[in-house]
């Protein structure tokens, strides 16, 4: 297997049967080498560097049902809310003087945040702070509409694909909603001109070796500038209640392919992967991540966007321990950056 993660790091690709192999593979020793690999090629493009976003949860209303999340539609006991436009802007004040300079805006898809509405937030946002990026991450629009949001000053957009097989797609969602209408929407906003994010959950259920293969295939072709990888989570009140969660370890093994496969890929150790484990962000940095989110938006609703059980909700996920998050990365000899963080534009 360390033949198959030489020549993943050499040409950035491999085979579909050869990711197949790999992601089947779980042996300690392989993981050990890749993670090596993985952290050599971060240090090698982007040094120490690790790059904060202020995470702001705009809504929890969402007119989609996917199995695996707990702000779907049909989740009744789910507390809904929504932040208003002076609710955001207050977050990305508090984000900036906490050294911020990149605002993310993730929310279920909630039809109150029309083009209108979202546009002038990002004007306000963009007029407030010039020096900072603006990412959203509000699921599946039409072309039209991300365009609006482009012009109006958003820098980014992550939408995962959550799964890059036609079948595994249709476990995970219900009809109406489609592989071919994601992929679609990511393959616009790179025309656009967003800074794209793709991305799947490991170990969601149904999730064999081959589509796991199918991912990293999609992400090599769509070549986004960001990938958001994280555990599969169980929450309580959704269909998929009683399927496990996805394993630390296999998180961490995709989390360094993807950094051979994308060297220069922008890459969080997610909220995910701490509520599996304590350490989990620090794990992820050094599995080859370069990113970490910390949550912005207002105490009051974070324990209200529960996409699985046991979301943190505070302590070192919480924006205001940045000086936590800091000691921690210095302890794995990383330092994290205040400036925008955007995708390096030199070849490597
Ligand atoms: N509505 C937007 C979208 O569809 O992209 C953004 C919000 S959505 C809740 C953000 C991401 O949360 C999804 O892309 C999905 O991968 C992740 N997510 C949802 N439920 C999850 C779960 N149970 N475990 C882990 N991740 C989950």
């Amino acid at each position: 297997m360390k033949e198959y993660i030489q020549k993943l790091q050499e040409e950035h690709s491999l085979t579909k049967e050869e990711f197949a192999a790999l992601v089947s593979c779980r042996d300690e020793s392989v993981y050990d080498f890749a993670r090596q690999q993985a952290v050599k090629t971060r240090r090698r493009i982007y040094g120490q560097d690790v790059y904060i976003r202020g995470l702001i949860e705009i809504s929890s209303y969402c007119k989609n049902d996917c199995y695996y999340c707990g702000i779907r539609r049909s989740n009744k006991k789910a507390s809904r809310y929504r932040l208003t436009h002076s609710q955001i802007l207050d977050c990305c004040r508090e984000g900036y003087n906490l050294g911020f300079r990149t605002f993310v805006l993730q929310g279920g898809e909630d039809s109150h945040f029309t083009d209108q509405t979202l546009t002038a937030i990002i004007r306000d946002v963009k007029a407030g702070y010039p020096d900072c990026a603006v990412t959203l991450s509000l699921g599946e629009r039409s072309r039209e509409s991300y365009e609006k949001l482009y012009a109006a000053g958003a820098d980014r957009y992550l939408l995962r694909h959550e799964t890059a097989s036609e079948e595994h797609y249709q476990r995970l969602h219900p009809k109406g909603l489609s592989l071919k209408n994601r992929k679609e929407c990511l393959w616009n906003l790179k025309e656009i001109g967003f800074q794209t994010g793709a991305g799947f959950m490991v170990g969601s259920p149904g999730q064999t070796a081959e589509c796991l293969a199918d991912d990293l295939l999609f992400l090599r072709e769509l070549s986004p500038q960001m990938v958001g990888v994280g555990p599969f989570l169980r929450h309580q009140d959704t269909p998929f209640a009683d399927q496990p969660d996805g394993s630390l370890e296999m998180t961490l093994f995709l989390l360094s392919l993807i950094r051979l496969l994308l060297p220069k890929a922008l890459l969080p150790a997610t909220t995910a992967l701490s509520a599996l484990h304590p350490d989990g962000r620090k794990l992820g940095i050094l599995a080859g991540c370069n990113v970490v989110m910390p949550n912005l938006s207002p105490a009051a609703v974070r324990k209200k966007y529960l996409l699985y059980d046991h979301k943190p909700a505070t302590g070192l996920e919480a924006a205001e321990s940045i000086d936590l998050l800091k000691k921690q990365m210095k302890e794995i000899g990383c330092q994290v950056v205040c400036d925008r963080g955007d995708y390096p534009a030199a070849d490597f």
